[in-house]
């Protein structure tokens, strides 16, 4: 044993021992170092879009600079942004709040990770369902919860059926996990499947973290329906959300949360003795997003559809992988466990971090394992990239499976 290791185990909190690092951050950092390195990196892991951020919305945050707005603001966000907020529910997902029902955070990871620490402690459940965002079960650990992870399958379209969530359960269950759409799947709950999962638990005092980060990005006909939206519960769900992916403002750090007031009253003492308001001169850039012309959302929106039916097609053309149609987000999901024990250029194929390390250190594909996400036969691929890079990373990963 190292000595760092002796020095962890005798001095860390039990609290943080059981969390993991981030593994999307982890094969990002590995796959940023070979680029460094000079290797020609076609990278699909990235969690960001590739677009940059709208024009109005820096030209927002260079005038309070130059105005002066650099100062702390209130705790939970300025009241400009709040309305911003409030017509963004209304206009975007049919949801009416108060403004002392929102507070705004460092990111749509501060709002999660403050609900979960307001609202969960020791011998508390949370259902999880599986394929998740990889910071949801870690989140539940660290504010000393324990994660239920429900999987679900491709046949399903990695969607968690009402009989799952019944037989998930029990009476330490607290909360309730939805995201719609999904990292990673892209799966989208329709309106039936959000209120026949919401019939499961209504009545019991369950709350439904609703994290609707995605809500913009959705394909075809496909609208996703929030849980906030059924009377019956509207007091038991918490909806997380925030201008990070769908303004490609992800280093702006600004998200926001939406629920009762007494739980974001909660989550507002938390903040105000952790990290206290989000930064200034984002929240003004925020407001900009939020209203602004809304043209460049529906723009980039449809240049993702674009390359979701590019590797849609192309993913299921390659012999060993099979995969869902995503319906939003920009992530796909193949199931590649078609190649595991087989070996390609004297590599054995395990499991999908095999498979992951295999195609970025021999192809120089960066991808990210499903193990990070609970789903170990799959691979996550983004395709918040140009197509000529994913047809180039199409290519390659076609070659490597020959
Ligand atoms: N929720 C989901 C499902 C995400 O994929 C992400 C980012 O990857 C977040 C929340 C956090 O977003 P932010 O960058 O605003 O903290």
């Amino acid at each position: 044993m190292s000595t760092t290791h002796i020095l962890e185990e005798k001095y860390l909190t039990r609290r943080v021992l059981s969390m993991q690092e981030s593994q999307t951050m982890r094969i990002s950092n590995l796959a940023a170092t070979m680029k460094a390195e000079g290797k020609d990196i076609v990278s699909l892991s990235a969690g960001e879009p590739d677009f940059p951020t709208p024009d109005n919305v820096n030209q927002a945050a260079i005038a309070a600079i130059n105005a002066g707005f650099t100062r702390y603001t209130t705790n939970s966000g300025i009241p400009e942004l709040k309305q911003a907020i409030l017509e963004k529910f209304r206009r975007d997902n049919e949801l009416e709040f108060q403004a002392n029902q929102i507070i705004v955070s460092n990111g749509g990871k501060q709002t999660l990770a403050n609900t979960f620490l307001a609202l969960c402690q020791e011998g508390d459940e949370v259902i999880v369902p599986a394929p998740y965002w990889v910071s949801f079960p870690e989140m539940v650990r660290l504010a000393s919860a324990t994660p239920v992870i429900v999987h679900t399958t491709l046949e399903n379209e990695y969607k968690m059926t009402p009989e799952q969530l019944e037989a998930a359960i029990t009476p330490k269950t607290k909360v309730l996990v939805l995201n719609s759409p999904s990292n990673p799947t892209g799966s989208v709950y329709s309106e039936d499947e959000v209120r026949a999962l919401v019939k499961v638990i209504e009545g019991r005092e369950i709350f439904v973290v609703s994290d609707e980060m995605y809500d913009m990005i959705v394909y075809g006909d496909v609208r996703p329906f929030s849980p906030a939206r059924i009377p019956a519960i509207k007091d038991w769900v918490i909806v997380s959300n925030g201008v990070s992916k769908t303004y490609a403002m992800t280093g702006w750090r600004i998200g926001y949360l939406a629920g009762p007031k007494w739980l974001i009253n909660a989550c507002d003492k938390i903040q105000s003795q952790t990290t206290s308001n989000p930064n200034a001169i984002a929240q003004k850039a925020a407001v900009a997003a939020l209203t602004g012309d809304q043209g460049i959302v529906e723009e980039r929106r449809a240049e993702f559809e674009k390359r979701r039916d590019y590797m849609y097609a192309a993913l299921n053309s390659i012999p060993g992988f099979k995969t869902a149609l995503p319906q939003g987000a920009f992530y796909i999901f193949p199931d590649v466990s078609g190649v595991f024990g087989k070996t390609f250029n004297g590599v054995v194929m395990k499991d999908s971090a095999d498979v992951a390390e295999y195609l970025l250190k021999v192809h120089h594909v960066a991808t990210v394992p499903g193990d990070a996400f609970g789903a170990p036969e799959n691979l996550r691929l983004s395709y918040a990239a140009s197509i000529s890079s994913l047809e180039e990373a199409i290519n390659r990963i076609r070659g490597a499976f020959k």
